[in-house]
């Protein structure tokens, strides 16, 4: 295979015939690895949920309110999306849980068949809510309807989850920014393996949903080696990695992430939260990551950016109102196939139409990506695919968070490969 694009092609990724080289079973998921890459920390794997056997790496798209804003729950499957995440604090407004439960869960409610994630609430309150406030029994917070004191605790966190449902919930965390230094973020840190433990004892369907518990710590070794040890004891079904993502430098990023995957059990899943650009994709499935979540590529849409290989395309700046090409020749989604980015551009401007139909392209974007990030591990071709993937993206000059995080897996872009592609570093982050 010699173009990137080839490897994003649905089909048989290089599952077929092949044994696990080991798994892990937990009463509602079985992770099987399937290969790992000769060179990087980088693994194949599948997990068997209650809804859907997930292919990872993956990549899940974040619905709020239990819809993906105009996506249907047919369009995603026909996206090849395997796990969607939805927003507990805003599924607990509404449709609420007395609806969930009479419905028989958010699956049911919503019709979709596959995987699903829900996070805890407690992310959300924190960023939508200014007055939440932080204490050992939960996350104090005014109701913003009614302006009453509410609290929301890790047990009810739990029970609002096992309402909805989903076949993967998050522990209720004590979340502090990644900026964020001084004893608040181990005080953070202790803090949330205590309501990680209070989270497992309020579970009531471990048969048939999983709890992730979430390492913390902050940019801080001891404490996030610390906080992954501890985690690591309580041997659960899959292990997120939290906190970052929050406008730290890449590189300190990336080392947090290496870190984290170097403790976390290898036969267990690894999620790395908040992650969706396609360079932090590729680096961090080479650090050994197995499952990303982002609202970036629907988000970004709306502002009329399609995603590509080599970076956005900016449909509102009029840059493309003649051009009669798809947003990218090699995509094989509905947006591409019909529609070129001149039309694009005259319909972004109106609005939810030219919205919808990028963020249609972004999604099945970020599954190609994944596809092919599977597809080059599966065939011990992933050195090169990364690569092959930072040459087109950057060109000769990659940020140097990215060579740094490389080179700790054995990838050396400062050295000329085969093709004879070799890059120098700029000490800067991509442009979004
Ligand atoms: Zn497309």
């Amino acid at each position: 295979m010699s173009a990137l694009s080839d490897y994003g092609r649905p089909g048989d990724e290089g599952y077929e015939n092949r044994t696990p080289l080991f798994e892990s079973n937990s009463p509602a998921l079985k992770f099987k690895v399937y290969a790992k890459c000769s060179t990087t920390k980088a693994r194949a794997s599948t997990m068997v949920l209650p809804h859907y056997t997930a292919r990872t790496p993956m990549f899940m798209p974040v619905g709020t309110m239990g819809t993906m804003k105009g996506i249907t729950t047919k369009q995603l499957e026909e996206l090849d999306c395997h796990v969607i995440l939805g927003n507990t604090y805003h599924l607990g407004n509404r449709p609420g849980k007395d609806l969930l439960d009479k419905a028989g869960g958010l699956h049911k409610f919503m019709n979709w068949s596959r995987g699903m994630l829900t996070d805890s609430g407690g992310f959300q309150m924190v960023s939508l809510l200014k007055l939440a406030k932080i204490t050992e029994e939960g996350v104090e917070f005014r109701n913003p309807h009614d302006d009453s004191l509410m609290m929301l605790t890790p047990e009810m966190s739990i029970e609002l989850q096992n309402s909805i449902g989903a076949d993967i919930m998050m522990q209720l965390d004590d979340v502090v920014s990644s900026l964020t230094t001084g004893p608040r973020v181990e005080e953070a840190m202790h803090r949330s393996i205590r309501w990680l433990d209070r989270c497992i004892a309020a579970h009531k369907n471990p048969d048939r949903q999983n709890l992730f518990p979430i390492v913390q710590g902050g940019l801080d070794i001891k404490l996030r080696t610390c906080s992954a040890r501890a985690l690591s004891e309580r041997d659960s079904p899959g292990y997120a990695i939290g906190g970052l993502s929050g406008g730290e430098a890449k590189d300190q990023f990336w080392r947090m992430v290496s870190l984290s995957t170097d403790i976390l059990p290898e036969n267990k899943p690894r999620y790395c939260m908040g992650v969706g650009y396609a360079e932090d994709l590729v680096v961090c499935s080479a650090l050994g990551v197995d499952m990303y979540d982002c609202v970036f590529p629907t988000r970004t849409a709306r502002f009329g950016n399609a995603l590509t290989m080599s970076g956005s395309l900016s449909l509102k700046s009029g840059k493309y109102a003649k051009d009669f090409t798809p947003i990218s020749k090699d995509c094989d989604c509905p947006t591409c196939k019909t529609y070129t980015r001149a039309y694009l551009t005259t319909v972004v401007a109106k609005e939810n139409v030219g919205c919808h139909l990028i963020s249609v392209h972004n999604i099945a974007f970020q599954m190609q990506l994944m596809r092919s990030i599977r597809r080059a591990i599966l065939h011990d071709d992933f050195p090169n695919f990364v690569r092959r993937f930072m040459s087109i993206r950057f060109g000769n000059t990659v940020p140097l968070w990215i060579i740094n995080a490389l080179k700790s897996v054995n990838i050396d872009l400062t050295v000329a490969d085969e093709s004879g592609y070799l890059a120098t570093s700029i000490d800067s982050d991509f442009k979004k």
